[in-house]
Order: structure tokens, then sequence, then C-alpha cells
């Protein structure tokens, strides 16, 4: 079916990103409360159709591993996406409570299965996995959003600059070389170092420009896992983390590896860590929100 927007309830806003926000919506007609993504980009009409017809094809392959993907449309220039709502949100507001090794297993479980999906299913490589890409529910689910589908809506959002967090494998900064499936796999091991750590590991304080910090990537050795994980978790980063892309492993060994079968799958309470996490960021949120409020606070 097609969405447009009078069918639209608009709640609250749930995140920005460089190229619009994300808002929770209520779709009227069919009672699921979604999340809308606004791409804001100076479009012509004939590359907004062939970005609604590239994104058809979502509407015929779905994965649990994948957030999905319910219809987009366009108003005069921009784009916009409606997808599920994950109520958790993304895995850089949760894992400041801090992540236990069989959490960031089953973490790296779902997101090894999703980017094996959408490479054997939709023969598409993510382009952007980072932590505010993989999206966690108080199910228990964890999805990964934001993928490159359609051709016409990656070449329209080729960066123009890039963030100071940049998750792009040392051989794309040094070669500009095209995408390949091994760039994402060092994407995933940078997004779980990430994840375990609590923040970024090229924190951009410790550098005087991003040259210097993009350089660090390249002409450094890779970070690693802190000691408190296992030698099998801190082997899998390792491996993502080659800094040879031709020696990163692929999804199928990735999936082979202790780290990822060293955990039964339903023992692992993913739900109740999501719902503690969730908590969490919602308590932080309230307090930034109070914080913001007392403008004059009494003294
Ligand atoms: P960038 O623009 O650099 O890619 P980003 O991924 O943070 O960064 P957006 O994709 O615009 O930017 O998303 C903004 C925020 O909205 C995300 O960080 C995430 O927390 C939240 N968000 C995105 N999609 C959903 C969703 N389906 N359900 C719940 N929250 C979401
Ligand atoms: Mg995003």
């Amino acid at each position: 079916f097609k969405i447009n927007m009078e069918e639209l309830k608009l709640l609250e806003e749930l995140g920005k990103g460089q190229y619009g926000t994300v808002q929770k919506v209520y779709h009227k007609p069919t009672n699921v409360t979604m999340a809308m993504k606004e791409i804001r980009l100076e479009l012509d009409q004939s590359k907004l159709n062939s970005i609604l017809m590239e994104l058809d094809v979502l509407h015929k392959s779905q994965s649990p591993y994948i957030v999905d993907f319910y219809g987009a449309f366009f108003i005069e220039t921009c784009v916009y996406y409606c997808m599920e709502f994950m109520d958790a949100g993304s895995l850089d507001k949760l894992y400041k409570i801090g992540v236990p090794e069989d959490i960031l297993s089953h973490i790296t479980l779902s997101m090894v299965r999703g980017l094996k999906f959408l490479k054997d299913d939709l023969s598409i490589i993510h382009r952007d996995v980072k932590p505010t890409n993989v999206l966690v529910n108080s199910l228990g689910q964890v999805k990964l959003c934001d993928f490159g589908v359609s051709g016409q809506l990656v070449q329209s959002m080729a960066k123009t600059h890039i963030g100071c967090q940049s998750y792009m494998a040392p051989e794309r900064i040094s070669q500009g070389q095209t995408y390949t499936v091994q760039s994402d796999v060092w994407s995933l091991g940078l997004s779980i170092l990430e994840t375990a750590e609590g923040s970024y590991p090229y924190p951009p304080e410790l550098y005087s420009s991003v040259f210097d910090q993009l350089s660090a990537i390249v002409g450094n050795p890779p970070p690693s896992l802190p000691e408190r994980y296992s030698e099998d978790a801190r082997a899998f980063v390792g491996l993502c983390l080659l800094k040879d892309a031709k020696e990163r492993p692929t999804y199928a060994a990735l999936l082979q590896h202790p780290f990822l079968t060293n955990y039964a799958e339903d023992e692992v309470d993913m739900k109740g860590w999501a719902v503690k996490a969730m908590e969490a960021r919602i308590e932080r949120e309230e307090a930034a929100r109070l914080a913001r409020g007392t403008a004059h606070p009494p003294e």
C-alpha cells in the first residue's frame, strides 16, 4: 500500500541526522506506529521517482535483522521514508549502561545475519554500518537500518563532508576505493568495539584535526577490545579490523567464529538488557530536558 502525509499523525522527534530528522508517527489507517525519516535533498522529479522505484524491492523481502520498510513518498524535494519504530532506540543510546559479553555476542550475531541477508538476498552492501544505524526494541530484537538500497539515493547523499566519527575502512580513506563487503566488515568491527567500550574508538578530542584522526585510522595499528572481554571476543574484533581488507573474514566465516557460537541464543537475556538500557536512556533524556528547562536556576 501507499503511505502519504495526510494519513500520519506526527509524534515526537526521535533523532537528528546529517540529512534531516527522524520522527515517531502514527499511521491512522493501519493503527501502526512508525518512524519517519526525512531526507532533505534538492532533487528533481525524475531522481525522486527512481528513488521510490528502487526502494520498492524492500516490499518484497523481509528479515528479522532488518528494520521493516513500510513505504516512502516525497513532498517537493524531500524524501520521506517510513519504517518500523524501534522503541529502545539505536545502540549508541543504549551501550552506556555497559554491555556484558553475551549481549555483545548476541548484538554482533544479529548484525552479521542482517549484513549477510542484505548481501545474499538483495545483493547490496550496507555502506553505513555504525551504532546509530543498529536499532533495538524492547522485545530484544536487533535490526539494521539505513543501508544503501537505492543507488540513486546513495549517490544523492554522497558525503560532502565527513563527520567527526568515521567508520570508514582504512582502504577507503587512503585510496578512495569503492565500497566492498570488506569495508562493511571493518565498520562492523569498529561498531562492536564502540558498543563494548561505550565510546567511539578514535575520540576527536585526541586529534588536532579530522585529517589527523583519519591518518590515525590509516596509519596506526587497529584498536582492540578491552581486556575484560574473552580471547574469542578480542580475536573476532581483531579479524574484522585487519588493516588489509582482503584478510577480513566473510560473513559465513564470522558466523562460525566461537565468539558467536559460544552462547546458546535462547539463553542470552537480550530482552532484559534492552529494557534496562531503554529505561536508563529515557531517564537520561528526561534529566537533560529538565536541565534545559531550568534556564534560571534558583540560587
Ligand atoms: P547520520 O545522519 O550521520 O547517518 P544518524 O544515523 O544518527 O546519523 P539518522 O539516520 O537521521 O541519523 O537518525 C537519527 C536518529 O534517529 C538515530 O540516531 C536513531 O537514534 C533514531 N532512529 C532512526 N531510525 C529509527 C527507528 N526506526 N526507530 C527508532 N529510532 C530511530
Ligand atoms: Mg541513521
